[in-house]
């Protein structure tokens, strides 16, 4: 029944698991290249596709997909250096977050970015005086605004109600006055992001829709100019047995036809997708090292030398009902498994649970056992100090070579911060 371990571009995954060692996170570029060009293939023209860093911020990433085209959508000054080191472009950069420090505010000022996303009216004011001690000329800005339409579908909805993140409509649409006595920022468009993990078409169609909507008639009244837009993203990738992917011809299809509307009124604004989940999580795989294989109670556990201080998305957060995200046994790699096995880390902790009864072939201690579609929200998004085990490497294969792109967390990583005082 089994057919073999499993291989990353023709590279036996035991052959990285020795080189590189477990925990490991392992990116195969071709996924990564083939997802990003695959959606860039069929998005009108007139829409630029940022990453957002958040779901991955290795520098290798979005050096790959900068040298496709993508552009960064940034929140944090390494995020912002990330960008800039992979070779981003100032002008296809853009700095966004509720809570700016002004050490943020004077970097993205001082880079040049395409435009800083401000998040309050209050958070304008002072970058407009912030940009008035720099002799740079106007800074340009986008309003992050959030939408009063309704959105469905998502996993996490982050507009269209009471939320910390953007400038509610009605805020906006006051604010004409205001904006009119700005002198060193220049607002040249709008932001909005309704939520993560859409998994239908129609549901990102409506939101591009609205956004696009809501844009023009907030131009309309305040005089904003639309240079331009940013209609968020969100799209979402099925990680349990429930779900289904997005259907990329439909979803590309209807945005193109509310885009394609927009543009002819709007030829020279430049519009933005940004992604973070959808671009980065299908070419990842968490790989851990099954360290014992035991009974309980009449449930078989393997404990795998890495689990949720790795992958803390794998425990199902967001979900109502906890499931399991695709967990394969890649030392024999199987379409038919015959056994269940609930797989946990080595944390003590009885929440350190990566999935529940999952299906697999036996599974012997030594056998590397694999959580699929985990590119997005894996490392950066855990407790990666709980129990000090520290931060795994990340391996990108691309053209059939292993290339090590973060180094594994060493125990001076660990303990070089920490101070013995003695009393
Ligand atoms: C988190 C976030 C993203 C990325 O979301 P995904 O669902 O991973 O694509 C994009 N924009 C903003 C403003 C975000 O907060």
């Amino acid at each position: 029944m089994s057919t073999g371990e499993f291989r990353i571009q023709g590279l036996p995954i035991s052959d990285l698991a020795a080189e590189f060692g477990t925990p490991l996170y392992v990116y195969d570029a071709d996924v990564l290249r083939d997802t990003y060009q695959g959606l860039r293939d069929r998005m009108h023209p007139a829409v630029d596709i940022f990453l957002s860093l958040k779901a991955n911020p290795n520098i290798s990433v979005i050096g790959l997909l900068g040298s496709l085209g993508a552009g960064a959508e940034v929140s944090s000054l390494a995020e912002l250096e990330t960008a800039r080191r992979a070779g981003v472009a100032p002008q296809n950069t853009i700095f966004l977050g509720p809570g700016k420090t002004r050490a943020e505010l004077e970097a993205c000022v001082s880079a040049g970015l395409h435009a800083i996303v401000c998040e309050s009216l209050d958070e304008l004011r002072a970058l407009d005086d912030l940009a008035a001690r720099t002799n740079q000329g106007p800074t340009p800005v986008m309003l992050r605004i959030n939408p009063d339409f309704h959105t469905k579908g998502s996993g996490l909805a982050m507009g269209g109600k009471p939320r910390q993140f953007g400038i509610d409509v009605a805020h906006v649409r006051r604010s004409r006055e205001l904006l009119k006595s700005l002198r060193h920022v220049d607002v040249m468009g709008l932001h909005a992001y309704m939520g993560t993990r859409f998994l239908h078409h129609e549901d990102l169609v409506h939101n591009t829709r609205e956004i696009l909507a809501t844009a023009r008639e907030l131009s309309a009244e305040t005089g904003i100019e639309l240079r331009t837009v940013d209609f968020g993203g969100g799209f979402g990738i099925p990680y349990f047995d429930n779900e289904s992917p997005l259907d990329r011809d439909a979803l590309t299809a209807g945005i193109n036809e509310t885009v394609t509307e927009f543009h002819r009124d709007h030829p020279d604004c430049r519009l933005i997708n940004e992604l973070g989940r959808y671009l980065t999580a299908p070419c990842g795989t968490y790989v851990t090292r099954a360290l014992q294989v035991k009974e309980s109670m009449g449930e078989q556990f393997v404990v795998a030398d890495g689990g949720t201080n790795h992958h803390m998305a794998a425990v199902g957060v967001g979900s109502f009902v906890k499931r399991n995200f695709p967990i394969r046994s890649l030392t024999r790699y199987t379409e038919q498994p015959d056994r269940t096995y609930t797989i946990t880390g080595p944390l003590c902790t009885p929440n350190d649970v990566i999935g529940k009864r999952v299906a697999l072939p036996e599974v012997a201690v030594g056998d590397l056992i694999g959580v699929e579609r985990s590119g997005a929200y894996g490392p950066s998004a855990s407790p990666g100090l709980f129990l000090s085990h520290g931060f795994p490497a990340e391996v990108m294969v691309h053209d059939g070579t292993a290339h090590l792109v973060r180094r594994r967390d060493t125990l001076d990583d660990l303990l070089g911060k920490q101070r013995l005082v003695t009393f």
